[in-house]
């Protein structure tokens, strides 16, 4: 008798328990009260000019005020981080990352990679990338849905890392650059996103919502370390893409296209998609029909250096590797050029996590971007290309406390951003090499 009241009573104590380790999250949380954070200088992303000697109030998750130092009054309780001469930023963005691959070459690698190793991968690379001063990215493409349990660890306080928007199994034609291509017919070996035809794309595009996709990724066009195809010939049709965008956008979500090849860039436009990923083979049509539809383009340009010093890509990589290689940049300078909206993505994982920020200085060195303009390519275009203006991408009252400070001033010198020295991301502090709190 005395074990089953003892059972009865313990029914609601085991539901209160639930209920109170549901309702107590165990994401860092920000200390009480207001943080001030002062420096020399701030960038104010919007005018790509140079501020001096400003505050940035920051309280809870968000920035409440941003200021001259002298008309911040401090109240009681505020914790202050002096940073001295450094320059304030907000967090970067790069909306073309692979955080749960790892810079390999091996073609068999992935087929030997669990679901469960790519997450934890996507762990490491995840706290590799926030350190970096990456406080936001777009995951583009994940067999499995890692990326799914990689950003919910990171929103939950389970590991350091990122915002981020993820795509789960990017989607594909048959034998094209989604799928995989290696194996024999007997081993029936099939990416997670390969879908044919107009009922099947639907299909796709919905089970990567129901799955927990805030985007989509698709594939426009054959790849460079995909076996067996071609990065100039176009995979899914006009058709296709136009069924995916439809589809995507009316359930919120945008669409992101890897196009190399001129006409999967024109199809991919004119279809709606959201941004074109890559753009190597990019011609004045596709040009023309981006500014129309207002795509954005992400040119994904440092692996080309990276990958031409240290990569060993497979032969059947290496020629489409020289052919990409030898037009890449020149067409990207053309687009940029003519006006084509910028937003700034890596494909980091193809080089090692970390180093996003010298996609940046390829922008300014090669593709004749000024600094303030090759900055907003990575905060303020990048968050309107995600849909996130109201919450990242400058540092404005009511966004995100997501700031970096940098010793320099990257408005002369663009490569300071490869040297981050403090990191904030809703408003708990990551990194901070200069120890002056
Ligand atoms: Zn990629």
């Amino acid at each position: 008798m005395s074990h089953r009241s003892s059972w009865l009573l313990s029914l609601p104590a085991l539901a209160l328990t639930a209920l109170c380790s549901a309702q107590t999250p165990s994401q860092p949380q920000p200390q009480p009260g207001r943080t001030l954070v002062h420096a020399a200088h701030l960038v104010d992303v919007r005018s790509g000019r140079l501020l001096d000697d400003q505050t940035l109030v920051v309280s809870g998750d968000r920035i409440v005020a941003v200021g001259p130092a002298s008309q911040v009054k401090p109240q009681p309780g505020d914790k202050t981080i002096d940073l001295g001469d450094a320059t304030l930023l907000p967090g970067l963005i790069d909306v073309h990352t692979h955080l749960t691959d790892d810079t390999n070459f091996d073609p068999y690698h992935e087929l030997t990679t669990t679901v469960a190793k790519s997450a934890l991968i996507g762990a490491r690379n995840a706290k590799v990338t926030l350190q970096a001063g990456i406080t936001t990215v777009r995951n583009v493409g994940a067999d499995g849905f890692a990326d799914v349990d990689l950003r919910d660890a990171i929103s939950e306080g389970l590991i350091e890392g990122p915002h981020m928007q993820v795509s789960g199994p990017a989607l594909g034609i048959t034998g094209g650059h989604m799928d995989n291509n290696l194996l024999p017919e007997s081993f029936h070996s099939v990416g997670d996103g390969v879908a044919d035809g107009i009922p099947a794309v639907q299909h796709m595009v919905r089970q990567n919502i129901k799955y927990g996709a805030d985007l989509i990724k698709i594939g426009a066009t054959g790849g460079v370390l995909s076996k067996g195809d071609d990065p100039q010939a176009s995979q899914y049709t006009l058709e296709e893409m136009q069924a995916i965008v439809v589809d995507a956008h009316r359930l919120g979500r945008k669409v992101a296209a890897h196009a190399h090849g001129a006409q999967g860039i024109l199809w991919a436009s004119e279809a709606g998609v959201d941004s074109v990923e890559h753009g190597t083979y990019i011609n004045d049509e596709d040009i023309k029909m981006m500014k129309t539809h207002g795509t954005y383009f992400v040119p994904t340009a440092y692996l080309i250096d990276w990958v031409r010093e240290n990569g060993h890509l497979p032969a059947y990589s290496q020629q489409k590797m020289r052919d990409v290689s030898a037009v890449e940049k020149a067409n990207a300078k053309h687009a940029i050029a003519e006006g084509v909206k910028v937003a700034m993505g890596t494909d980091a994982a193809v080089y090692p996590h970390g180093l996003n920020a010298h996609e940046l200085e390829v922008y300014v060195r090669d593709f004749g971007m000024t600094p303030p303009d090759a900055l907003r390519t990575a905060t303020v275009n990048a968050a309107d290309l995600m849909g996130w203006s109201d919450r990242v991408g400058s540092l404005e009252p009511g966004k995100w406390a997501d700031v970096i400070a940098v010793s320099g001033d990257p408005l002369k010198d663009i490569t300071v951003l490869q040297r981050t020295v403090f990191v904030m991301k809703s408003g708990t502090v990551y990194r901070n090499d200069l120890h002056r709190q």
